[in-house]
């Protein structure tokens, strides 16, 4: 009988040891079997954070849960493995188009590896299962539908089953947000293969979903590995809305030849941007749920090989995307909950390269969010929506560091001791911290309301309900509870009824209001603001974001994480958009996205180092032998012909 799981022991990666770890490369460490295959196979110098650690718990081994962010380098710590152990990798994957591409790359590093799906006929099946009789294949994808079945369980006995590995491994819980009930059949594997270690991967970083993924898959004391979640690489920018489409079209033309991601709240919201795009001659798809299967497997290829720059899209889009070179994310509209808010940023800058997040933010959204929470007729989900939209409020509203807002969300201390040292450096609130303004009389109204409404009616209330008592409004609310009497009543005519509400916001981010109950729902007077009413002392606030023309902005420099990718020097261009095209080139030839002849990373210190010798390609990142082999000529007569 397998054991219960014991309480796993957790490595939590401090960001600021993740440059450290980063360093360590071929040079300094004793070139052992793990590090050869990454220079020889993968052409990398280094591992990334944690990627050793997993990759030498399972080695040794040990069943192991790996909680890395997207972009990370999950795969690669159940890939290379598979080429130092004996026998067979067996990697349970969700998605088929995702199986496809990832053996794909590893078959153009010349990797042994293949999967097994329903996509496949029965003579390439039957083709398949010989290669894997004869012992010739050391990974194995296979969905776990499949996977499960008893006549396959039987084929994987002959085949000399040494490692699980267990990709997207949040698929196996109920509280994740992506359940796949076939998951949790896997653990039969577990069951036939007991010498086989486990190894689950996930980008989710929940408690409750890894210890459900431990339980489930009867993972016997595993090793936990958890690292920061902070993206280095990313930027992240809130500006006001004034017209979606237009700062959209604006910031994206700004990005020169650049791919990204752009996502709307509607279906009809995605096609019409993808229109303004097209018409402003941005090459551009949409994609919905509301589209045929065809039409959007389409136009997903179609972003994946570069042939369209972006896709509109709205959260149906992006599971499964492992494009590497998705350089922005903009939020069109105001996402439901950080949480979705970060798994789609999250699609940004998977290679390293400095990308960046916008979101266009206006009060409007807020609003329309509110409308359709107040038809969830379950009052629980109510109100942890209500609880989830107050939150991605205030990461847009907020005036400090973003950054340290994303992750505190995720119970990472960002900053930690260091706090308030220059800020992250990569988001707009730490690159042009925001302006401050005095609104002294203002505040005084409106906090004065406050008061005067728990005098009267004894109860608190909201800052929407303040600022229709300020502006005079006749609610049915106002009448009810005769705040019509107040002497505060229409004070604020002056100002518009939403600025008020702003104000409310502005002043509970300062601490002069403060939350009294549940989310932003309801207000009151701090001590802080007491003291400034009485002692009549001038009140500064935060400048709400403004409307800005939304075109691309500094890009951020490195934060404390380190690990991102050089910036292309200007001079390098022009060999790099030639680079670009015969990698198209090479990618069309084989049926291929252009990233799995080579990465944008490697693209770049290609038209950097402009190397002619095969020395000299195999010192780029992500060149091994095979990939040396296979496209070393063609790049170098290219870069040659460049001079
Ligand atoms: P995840 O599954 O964690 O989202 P991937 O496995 O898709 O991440 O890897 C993201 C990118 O990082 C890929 O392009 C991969 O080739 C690259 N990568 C992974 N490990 C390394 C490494 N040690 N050095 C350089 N690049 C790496
Ligand atoms: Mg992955």
């Amino acid at each position: 009988m397998p054991r219960a799981p014991k309480q796993p022991k957790t490595y939590a990666v401090d960001p600021s040891d993740v440059a450290a770890s980063d360093a360590v490369s071929a040079d300094t460490a004793p070139p052992d079997a793990l590090s050869r295959a990454l220079k020889s196979v993968f052409g990398y110098d280094s591992f990334r954070p944690l990627q050793r650690e997993i990759m030498e718990a399972s080695l040794e081994g040990r069943d192991a849960v790996a909680v890395l962010p997207t972009g990370a380098g999950k795969s690669l710590c159940y890939q290379l493995p598979a080429l130092v152990r004996d026998g067979l990798t067996v990697v349970a994957s969700p998605l088929i188009a995702l199986m496809k591409d990832q053996v794909d790359q590893m078959q153009a590093a010349g990797v042994a590896a293949t999967f097994i799906n329903s996509t496949l006929d029965l003579d390439e099946f039957r083709a398949r299962c010989a290669a894997l009789d004869r012992g010739e294949i050391r990974i194995l994808y296979v969905a776990p539908e499949r996977l499960v079945t008893p006549e396959f369980l039987a084929r994987l006995a002959r085949w000399k089953v040494d490692a699980l590995a267990v990709d997207e491994a949040h698929c196996i819980s109920e509280w994740g947000h992506d359940f796949r009930p076939e998951y949790r059949q896997i653990r039969a594997v577990r069951r036939a293969f007991p010498h086989a270690p486990v190894l689950a991967l996930t980008a989710t970083a929940t408690p409750g979903v890894r210890e459900d993924i431990a339980a489930q898959l009867e993972l016997r004391d595993p090793a936990v590995f958890v690292a920061s979640f902070d993206r280095p690489n990313l930027a992240y920018r809130v500006v006001a809305k004034d017209d979606a489409r237009a700062q959209t079209v604006a910031f994206v033309k700004s990005r020169g030849d650049e791919s990204g991601i752009v996502y709307c709240q509607s279906r009809k919201a995605a096609e019409s941007m993808a229109e303004a795009l097209e018409r402003a001659g941005v090459p551009a798809r949409a994609y919905h749920a509301g589209l045929a299967q065809e039409v959007r497997a389409r136009n997903q290829d179609a972003f994946l090989r570069d042939e369209v720059r972006v896709v509109a899209a709205t959260i149906a889009f992006g599971m499964g995307i492992n494009k590497p070179n998705v350089r922005f994310v903009v939020h069109a509209d105001l996402p439901k909950n950080i949480e979705g808010y970060y798994q789609e940023t999250g699609r940004a800058g998977r290679d390293g390269i400095a990308s960046e997040c916008l979101l266009l933010y206006s009060r409007g959204d807020v609003a329309k969010h509110l409308h359709f929470l107040a038809e969830i007729s379950d009052e629980r989900a109510r109100a942890v929506a209500k609880a989830q939209l107050d939150q991605i409020v205030s990461f847009a509203e907020i005036a400090t560091c973003r950054r340290a807002a994303l992750l505190g969300y995720f119970g990472e201390d960002y900053f930690g001791e260091a706090r308030g040292d220059g800020g992250c450096g990569g988001c707009d609130n730490c690159l042009t911290p925001r302006e401050s303004e005095v609104v002294t009389t203002d505040a005084q109204k409106l906090m004065s309301c406050v008061l005067r409404i728990e005098q009267k009616s004894g109860f608190r209330v909201g800052l929407q309900h303040l600022a229709e008592v300020l502006s005079g409004a006749d609610t049915e609310k106002i009448r009810r509870w005769f705040h019509n009497e107040l002497s505060t009543y229409g004070a604020g005519k002056d100002r518009p009824r939403a600025s008020w509400v702003s104000l409310g916001r502005q002043l509970l981010q300062e601490g002069y209001l403060e939350v009294a109950d549940d989310g932003f729902a309801v207000v009151r007077v701090s001590e802080r603001g007491v003291d400034a009413l009485r002692g009549r002392s001038e009140i500064r606030v935060t400048k709400a974001i403004a409307p800005a023309a939304a075109e691309r902005t500094r890009e951020r420099a490195p934060s404390r994480g380190g690990g991102v990718v050089a910036e292309l020097s200007p001079a390098d261009a022009p060999l790099f958009d030639r680079l670009r095209a015969l990698r198209k080139r090479l990618a069309d030839a084989r049926g291929v996205p252009p990233y799995v002849v080579f990465s944008d990373v490697t693209l770049r210190a290609l038209a950097a180092e402009r190397p002619q010798t095969k020395d000299g390609f195999l010192a780029i990142v992500g060149i091994g032998e095979k990939k040396y082999a296979d496209f070393g000529a063609d790049f170098a007569a290219e870069i040659g012909a460049h001079g």
